[in-house]
This record gives C-alpha cells, sequence and structure tokens, in this order.
C-alpha cells in the first residue's frame, strides 16, 4: 500500500482561519525548499513559476519542519486547537 492511501486513512479536522503553522513572510528558500523534500503530507510546494505554497489542512504535526526550520521558514508552529487536527487512523 502507499504512503498516499495510508495518509488517507487519517482524518483531519481543518480549524478553518485559524492555521496551526504560519509561514514567514519572507522565509529562507533553500531551507522551504528542504521541507518540500520532509514533510511526510508533501504540504510545503514550490511551484513551477518559483511561488511557494503551503496548507496546514493535512498537517500531520510530527513536528519536523518545526525542528529543522523553526527560524528560517515558519513565524509560528503551535499543536492546533482542542478538538482540531489529525485524527490517525490505524489498519
Ligand atoms: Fe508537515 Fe510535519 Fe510540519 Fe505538519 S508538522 S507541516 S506534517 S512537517
Amino acid at each position: 500500500v502507499n504512503i498516499d492511501v495510508k495518509l488517507g486513512i487519517n482524518k483531519f479536522h481543518v480549524d478553518e482561519g485559524h492555521p496551526h503553522i504560519i509561514i514567514r513572510e519572507h522565509p529562507d528558500m533553500a531551507a522551504f525548499r528542504t521541507l518540500t523534500l520532509a514533510c511526510p503530507a508533501g504540504l510545503y510546494k514550490q511551484l513551477e513559476d518559483g511561488s511557494l505554497r503551503f496548507d496546514y489542512a493535512g498537517c500531520l504535526e510530527c513536528g519536523t519542519c518545526r525542528i529543522l526550520c523553526r527560524h528560517s521558514v515558519l513565524e509560528e508552529w503551535t499543536y492546533p486547537r482542542g478538538t482540531f487536527g489529525v485524527e490517525y487512523r490505524y489498519g
């Protein structure tokens, strides 16, 4: 079973309008590119035109981006509020 299928098993309760991870206005580009490879959910993206995208909705709360790029890319990293965030399902 590939990783996308496995990730599809998890359920996300998205806290609309309250991102728990905020990207700096001018992130370090090299560090951001590292995250396009390191984030297990593939939430950091650099598009063909060079622009950067991040979507907090599928976050697995693994902390990889916080450990790697806390100061170079991230403005803020917290866990989602209360009942929001990933709900892991196994199987
Ligand atoms: Fe990706 Fe993990 Fe960072 Fe969430 S905490 S954005 S899953 S690297």
